[in-house]
């Protein structure tokens, strides 16, 4: 192929053709388990990820990368030719939407780009397309992007996002923007580079960040952003379409808040600020009328919750043993703390703000944001997710609706993916028990089907023992 074709095929969404698994390199075919065209998953329950009640008994057929039949079993046509996979005691959803999915990881004073571990860990957990949601290496994100569409990298969709926009003295990985001028430079180099989000960070001014997000909206891109110096409903009035993290990095409610200004007293007004009242309500109705999609990233904050998440085998055996020490050395000064911790009331508030905000018909999707002290990996924790939203009070189905269809919706690609449906692209996980039930069985995933394609996820998520930390 010419190479000069490949810039402007970055714009087409990647969905524009389902990948045979004929077409993968060596690297990625082998940890595909079932390559052929014609396949047919029978007598599986089936969470469709519409928010539908779970289907038991059902045969679903892929053919040719997409989905090409959903019904019962017993009075399911399989192609002559099909291979058969009887999948009894198993649950079907959708490939999950990872909505904040960085592909580099921290530990206090560790950034490292995964570029090796995090498409494999994704995939392996069921992410069959992430946003990366900010950037510290954009380029190895791009050639990543591309080396997964042309079969060289096991890894999911990905929707890029252009590094951090954030205001002068900012972090050190961040494009630290002074002017209007120079946000919508910026934007327009990484526009002409293929990302199709932009995210802004706590220090941008209201300046930047407006000019930024219309820069982007003029090229058709989308604005997301992990906000404190612009509050939810100053970025609400500049147009943005997605905040991060929710009521964590939400100033709206920062007592003699000054423009422009990151407070530290933010927190202390999360804790004070009254969730039946209007100041909430208001920012909510704000968001909900102007459309404004936000991310659930409670894996990420949850490792500040003194003793918890429950520490995974799974999670220690990843890391390499310097990353592994360093955040047992975090989680151990957590616990210290734990007689003054404001986190466990945070979080519950946080979880609270998430259920009311969906209740007065928000968009809310998630992504596990693998930063932080650094025990929420790629992929195991967008499964942990499951278990918060349904602790936050969604129903296990709802959250699937969230992990799945909202965030295909969010990024416009959901008549193609998102959901168990005739004629979508085969984007599956395969889950051996049922979640729906036992919410922690999400972590059996036995296949991930991407384009009809289905990876054997143990063998990914095998692959990356020891190396979460270092590649
Ligand atoms: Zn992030």
């Amino acid at each position: 192929m010419n190479r000069l074709m490949l810039l402007p095929l970055l714009l087409i969404p990647t969905f524009a053709a389902a990948q045979p698994a004929a077409k993968l390199s060596p690297e990625v075919r082998k940890y595909v388990s079932v390559a052929e065209p014609v396949v047919a998953l029978t007598n599986v329950r089936i969470v469709d990820g519409t928010g539908a009640a779970p289907a038991e008994g059902q045969t679903l057929v892929i053919r040719d990368g997409r989905i090409a039949g959903v019904g019962p079993a017993a009075s399911a046509q399989i192609p002559a030719g099909a291979r058969v996979l009887d999948l009894s005691g198993h649950t079907v959803i959708p490939g999950l939407v990872g909505m904040h999915n960085h592909t580099f990881y921290t530990t206090r004073g560790r950034s490292v780009q995964l570029q090796f571990s995090s498409p494999r860990l994704y995939l392996g957990s069921g992410i069959t397309t992430a946003r990366t949601t900010g950037g510290t290496s954009p380029y190895h994100e791009i050639n990543m992007k591309r080396g997964i569409e042309r079969g060289e990298i096991p890894g999911p969709r990905l929707h890029l996002t252009g590094p951090y926009l954030t205001g002068p003295g900012g972090a050190a990985t961040m494009a630290q923007v002074g002017t209007a001028e120079q946000a919508r430079r910026i934007v327009n180099y990484w526009a002409d580079e293929g990302v199709t989000w932009f995210k802004a960070y706590t220090d941008i001014s209201r300046e930047a960040l407006a000019s930024a997000i219309r820069a982007a909206h003029a090229r058709g891109l989308k604005f997301t952003g992990h906000l404190c110096s612009v509050s939810f409903r100053e970025a609400v009035a500049f147009g943005i379409d997605n905040l991060e993290h929710g009521f964590f990095t939400n100033s709206d409610w920062v007592p003699n808040r000054q423009p422009d200004h990151c407070h530290n007293d933010m927190r202390d007004s999360l804790l004070k600020v009254d969730m039946n009242g209007p100041e909430v309500k208001r920012t909510i109705d704000e968001m909900v009328k102007n459309r404004v999609a936000m991310s659930s990233t409670l894996a990420v904050y949850e490792l500040s919750f003194p003793d918890r998440p429950p520490l995974e085998q799974r999670v220690l055996d990843a890391l390499s043993p310097e990353a592994r020490e360093e955040y047992l050395t975090a989680r151990k000064e957590f616990s210290t703390r734990a007689p003054q911790s404001t986190m466990p009331e945070l979080f519950r508030r946080a979880q609270q703000f998430e259920v009311m905000f969906v209740r007065a018909g928000g968009l809310l999707g998630s992504g596990v944001d693998p930063t932080g002290v650094g025990g929420a990996l790629p992929g195991y924790g967008d499964q942990r997710n499951f278990e918060l939203l349904i602790e936050a009070g969604f129903t296990p189905v709802e959250a699937i609706r969230v992990m799945t269809l909202n965030g295909a919706r969010i990024l416009g690609v959901d008549k193609e993916l998102g959901s168990i449906a005739v004629g979508k692209i085969a984007d599956l996980a395969v889950i051996r028990g049922n979640p729906i039930a036992t919410p922690g069985d999400i972590r059996q995933m036995t296949l991930v089907f991407k384009d009809g394609a289905g990876y054997d996820a143990p063998a990914l998520l095998a692959a990356v023992k020891g190396l979460v930390g270092i590649r």
